[in-house]
């Protein structure tokens, strides 16, 4: 199997028995970086745990890097490999998501972050207590009540409110919709997924000497698929486009600089 892989860019997928999904991973030199697994394996222990129960290797070719890594993200997210340590990392991301209707901002992490949500986030956080520290600076530069956030516990009249640091949504002094108006203004500087275009977007990458150029469809930097042809990409349905945290990093780092990555953007 490792003879027939192709040099250039693209996605492997390590089975173990049972079709038990072991690994994924993404390179732009497809057959180099599955051959170092093997290689590894010699002299590195957790390399030969892995490949002691590889019983099937598949792979997917892509256009170029960003391909393969939006791709790497979608298998991972939907196999659930048992060896992608990347699942564990994200455990901790955590952000402040605000239900519509709501009064105050959630801590959103881990798996939840991972599922598709309606609704904006703000920030993204190593973990739950930088969260906070975030929203309680907002909250001491805009009189906010931390305790009408849940930053702070208790009922009634706040200690804030009374050293003039808490306009008093605690207290009735200011109503809760205006303060949800004014948390959600503050917030919004933070907010992570403003999407720049008017709808879905088609990116062409193509990388010279490998494999065809495709064209990868994102809606609200959601990955939606990838197609041969921009006449097969406009027919990628856009229904299930919601915010989607890996997506999301990926195309912050590809699309600083489209052209530096052989890229180019067409608003379908
Ligand atoms: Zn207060």
């Amino acid at each position: 199997m490792l003879s027939q892989l192709p040099p250039g860019p693209g996605v492997y997928l390590f089975y173990g028995h049972n079709r038990l999904p072991l690994y994924v991973g993404k390179s732009i030199r497809l057959r180099d970086r599955v051959r170092d697994h093997f290689r590894r394996a010699r002299h590195d222990h957790k390399a030969m745990r892995m490949v002691e129960q590889i019983q099937h290797i598949e792979w997917e070719e892509t256009a170029g890097d960003l391909g393969a890594q939006l791709r790497e993200a979608q298998l991972v997210k939907s196999l659930l490999p048992i060896m992608n340590r990347q699942l564990r990392k994200q455990r901790d991301l955590t952000t402040w998501h605000w239900p519509a209707g709501a009064t105050r901002p959630q801590l959103l992490s881990g798996a939840a972050l991972n599922q598709p949500t309606a609704g904006g986030f703000f920030g993204l956080y190593r973990n739950a207590s930088s969260a906070k520290e975030a929203l309680r600076e907002l909250a001491e530069a805009h009189q906010l009540c931390s305790q009408v956030l849940g930053l702070e516990a208790g009922k009634g009249r706040c200690f804030g409110s009374q050293i003039g640091k808490c306009r008093g949504a605690c207290c009735g002094s200011e109503t809760i919709s205006d303060h949800t108006q004014r948390a959600q203004a503050a917030l919004q500087p933070l907010q992570v997924n403003t999407w720049p275009w008017p709808g879905r977007i088609a990116i062409k990458e193509s990388t010279p000497g490998h494999n065809a150029a495709a064209w990868h469809v994102i809606n609200q930097w959601c990955y939606l698929g990838s197609a041969a042809t921009l006449a097969a990409a406009k027919k990628l349905d856009a229904a299930s486009a919601s915010f989607d945290i890996d997506s999301y990093r990926i195309l912050q780092r590809f699309l600083r600089q489209p052209d530096e990555h052989g890229l180019s953007i067409k608003p379908l």
